[in-house]
C-alpha cells in the first residue's frame, strides 16, 4: 500500500505540463499564461482629467474661498474621447469632464463642486466666467499620463492565473488574444454491467450512472474539457472499445473496474495496450487506484495516453479525483498551486479511524465566532454520495491516528475553495546562526536596518536558552500570569505585548501565526536545528570549522574564506548580505515561486509550515 503523497507524485509524473494555444482574452479565463506581456502603451495615454469641473492653473486659486472667489474666463469644453482644441491661458479655465485629455497650460483640475456653477445655472446667470471657491495644488484632480501603466513595463509574468481583472488588464492594453496553456481535454468512461444510462428507465438490478456525470463536472470546474466515451461493460471488447474512443483525449479517466471483483477486466485491456499499475493507496475511501499510460500510435509516433482508474463507488471516485485527477488537471495546465486550501476546525463529531489508512471524511464547514467548525454529513457510506452533496469540506483524519473526538482540530479541505485562494504570500524566514560570539546579534542590527532602509516590515525572532524576564514582577501583566493565567496580552496604542507561558518550547512554525501575516522578513537569530533556510556567520578567529552542515546553509559570512560550494558573503559588508536575502528570499516568497509543490512530499499536516495559512488559527 502506497502512501497519498507517494501515489500522488507517481500521477503526477505521468502528466505534463500541455502546449500553449493563442485564442481571445474573454476565453483565456482561469488559464495560464505563458508569455510575459509587455506594453507598448502608456495608460493612460495622456494626463486627463479625474473630475468634472474646471481645468486651470492652480495658481489662478490663489486665495479663493467661499467668500471671495477667484473668478476666472471660461474658453471652451472638453469631454471624454475628444482633444482640446484651445490652451489654458492664465486667467482662463477649460470646463472638463472626467478621462478627457488635460489640455495645454492647464495643471490642476476643480470639481463643479468646488465652484459657483450650479449657483449661476439656477439664477440665469452668466457662465462665460466661472468662480473658484476654494484654493487647490498643482496636480490635483489630475491622472497622469503612464500612472497606471508604462510603456515598456513588463505587465503580467508568464504562468499567472489569469483572471477577470487581468483580462482587463489586456484588453486596456489593446491585446484581443493571448497566449495560454491550452486546457486538457480528459476523457470520462464509467464501466459496469449494471450501470444504465441518465435518459434510461431503471430496470431490476440496475442502476443509474452517476460517475460519468459528477466526475466531467469535476473535469470542467478544474479547467478541462470532459470528452464523456459513455458506459463501458464488463467485457474486454466493450471497454477496448470504448478506451479507444478516448485516445485523442489528453488523458483518461475511468471510473469502477478496479474493485477486488473486476480487477482482472480493466487490467488485462490496459495491460494489452500501455502500462498500468495498479496500487492500494493509504485512503479512505478509495483504496484501488489505477493509473499508468495507454499507448498510442498518432501520425506514425508513438504517445502516451495517461489514464487513471478511479474506484466505481461515487463517493470514492470523486474523493480520489480531488486528491488525484484535480492536481493532474491543474498541472497539465501549467498551474503552480495544486493544493487544495485547508483550514483548521473544530469537528463537531467523532470520527474513529480503524485501519490505518488516511481518512476522508465528508463534512459540512461554518464559521462561527471567528471560529471554523466541521460536521460529519451522516452516514459515510461511500455509496452514499448525497454525504458529499451535504458537504463542503474533507477532513482529514492522518494514517497514524485512530481517530478524532469531537472538540479536536482537525485539517479540513475546503472542495469549493480555489486553489489560488491557497496562494498565500510565504513569509520568508532567515535564521542566522554561527558560534556563541560570532557577531550574530550585530549582523542582524545591521540588517533590520538595512532592510527597513529598503521600505520593508521586518519582524526579528530570538533564541534564548535561558528564562525570559519580560513580565517583571509587580506589574499587572506579572500579576495575572502570576494568578494562573495561561497567556497575558498587554495592549497599548502603539504596542502590542503577549506572554505565554509554555509547558515546551514552541518551533518557528508555531510561533510564526503568533507573529501574524504583516511581515516581510522574519530574521531568526539562533534555532538552528529548524529548517528555514540558515546564513551561518563564521569568523577566523574561532575556527575554521562550521557550527552548521554544509547541506543545511543558504549562504555562509565570513571574514575568511572557506573552502566550500556555499555562497560566501563578506563579514561587514550588510548590503551585500541584504542583497543576498532579498534576491533569494524576499522576493522570491513575493512570486509566490518560492511554495514548494505539494507534491514535494510533504505531509498534509505541514501543508501550512511555510506559507501564512489563510486561517491559521
Ligand atoms: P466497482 O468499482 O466497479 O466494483 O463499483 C463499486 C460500486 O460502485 C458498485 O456498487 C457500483 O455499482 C458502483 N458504481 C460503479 N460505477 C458507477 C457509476 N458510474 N455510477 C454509479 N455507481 C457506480
Ligand atoms: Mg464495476
Amino acid at each position: 500500500m502506497i502512501s497519498v503523497e507517494e501515489a500522488l507524485e507517481k500521477v503526477l509524473s505521468y502528466v505534463e505540463v500541455l502546449e500553449p494555444e493563442r485564442k481571445p482574452i474573454l476565453d483565456c479565463l482561469g488559464q495560464v499564461l505563458a508569455e510575459d506581456v509587455y506594453s507598448d502603451i502608456d495608460i493612460p495615454p495622456l494626463d486627463n482629467s479625474a473630475m468634472d469641473g474646471y481645468a486651470l492653473r492652480a495658481k489662478d486659486t490663489r486665495g479663493a474661498s467661499e467668500s471671495s472667489p477667484r473668478y476666472v474666463v471660461v474658453v471652451g469644453e472638453v469631454a471624454a474621447g475628444s482633444m482640446p482644441t484651445k490652451e489654458v491661458r492664465p486667467g482662463t479655465a477649460i470646463r472638463i469632464m472626467t478621462g478627457a485629455p488635460l489640455p495645454e497650460g492647464a495643471d490642476a483640475v476643480v470639481r463643479f463642486e468646488d465652484t459657483d456653477e450650479v449657483n449661476r445655472k439656477s439664477s440665469g446667470g452668466d457662465l462665460s466666467q466661472i468662480g473658484i471657491l476654494c484654493q487647490v495644488k498643482k496636480g490635483l484632480n489630475v491622472r497622469s499620463r503612464g500612472e497606471d501603466i508604462a510603456k515598456g513595463d513588463l505587465i503580467l509574468k508568464k504562468r499567472k492565473v489569469l483572471r477577470p481583472q487581468e483580462i482587463g488588464v489586456l484588453a486596456s492594453l489593446g491585446l484581443s488574444t493571448a497566449l495560454v496553456i491550452r486546457r486538457p481535454v480528459v476523457a470520462v468512461l464509467a464501466t459496469g454491467d449494471e450501470l444504465i444510462g441518465i435518459d434510461q428507465p431503471l430496470a431490476p438490478g440496475k442502476i443509474h450512472d452517476s460517475n460519468n456525470y459528477a466526475i466531467a463536472a469535476e473535469v470542467s470546474r478544474y479547467g478541462g474539457i470532459p470528452k464523456i466515451l459513455g458506459i463501458g461493460r464488463d467485457s474486454v471488447q466493450s471497454l477496448t472499445e470504448k478506451i479507444n474512443e478516448g485516445l485523442d483525449a489528453d488523458m483518461l479517466i475511468t471510473s469502477g473496474g478496479v474493485s477486488k471483483g473486476d480487477y482482472d477486466i480493466v487490467k488485462d485491456v490496459l495491460a494489452e495496450h500501455g502500462e498500468v499499475g495498479f496500487r492500494t493507496v493509504c485512503m479512505k475511501p478509495g483504496k484501488p487506484l489505477a493509473f499508468g499510460v495507454i499507448r498510442k500510435t498518432e501520425g506514425g509516433r508513438e504517445k502516451k495516453v495517461p489514464h487513471l482508474g478511479l474506484p466505481g463507488n461515487p463517493v470514492s471516485s470523486m474523493v480520489t479525483f480531488e486528491q488525484f485527477a484535480r492536481p493532474a488537471i491543474l498541472k497539465m495546465m501549467g498551474k503552480k498551486i495544486l493544493a487544495k486550501p485547508a483550514i483548521r476546525a473544530i469537528i463537531e463529531d467523532d470520527v474513529v479511524n480503524t485501519d490505518g489508512r488516511r481518512l476522508f471524511a465528508r463534512v459540512s464547514v461554518t464559521r462561527r465566532g471567528g471560529q471554523y467548525h466541521a460536521s460529519v454529513t451522516g452516514p459515510q457510506g461511500s455509496g452514499i454520495l448525497t454525504s458529499m452533496a451535504k458537504a463542503n469540506g474533507l477532513a482529514v483524519i492522518p494514517e497514524n491516528s485512530k481517530g478524532v473526538k469531537a472538540g479536536d482540530m482537525v485539517e479540513v479541505q475546503m472542495l469549493d475553495w480555489g486553489e489560488e485562494q491557497g496562494e498565500v504570500k510565504t513569509l520568508p524566514i532567515v535564521s542566522i546562526v554561527g558560534k556563541s560570539r560570532s557577531g550574530k546579534t550585530v549582523l542582524i542590527e545591521q540588517l533590520i536596518a538595512e532592510f527597513k532602509r529598503r521600505g520593508y516590515k521586518v519582524a526579528a525572532l530570538k533564541h534564548s536558552r535561558g528564562r525570559m524576564e519580560i513580565d517583571h514582577p509587580g506589574k499587572d501583566s506579572w500579576r495575572f500570569a502570576k494568578a494562573g493565567s495561561d497567556a497575558v496580552l498587554v495592549s497599548s496604542p502603539g504596542k502590542l505585548a503577549f506572554i505565554k507561558n509554555l509547558d515546551h518550547e514552541l518551533n518557528i512554525e508555531e510561533i510564526m501565526p503568533i507573529v501574524g501575516p504583516d511581515f516581510d522578513l522574519v530574521l531568526v537569530e539562533g534555532f538552528r536545528k529548524s529548517k528555514t533556510p540558515k546564513i551561518e556567520v563564521h569568523r577566523k578567529e574561532l575556527g575554521d570549522d562550521l557550527l552548521c552542515s554544509p547541506e543545511e546553509l543558504s549562504a555562509i559570512v565570513t571574514d575568511g574564506s572557506l573552502d566550500t560550494d556555499i555562497a560566501q558573503l563578506p563579514w561587514g559588508d550588510t548590503v551585500a548580505i541584504a542583497d543576498f536575502i532579498e534576491k533569494n528570499f524576499v522576493l522570491k516568497s513575493q512570486d509566490g515561486a518560492f511554495l514548494p509543490p505539494p507534491h514535494e512530499g510533504r505531509g498534509l499536516g505541514e501543508e501550512n509550515v511555510y506559507r501564512r495559512d489563510i486561517d491559521h488559527q
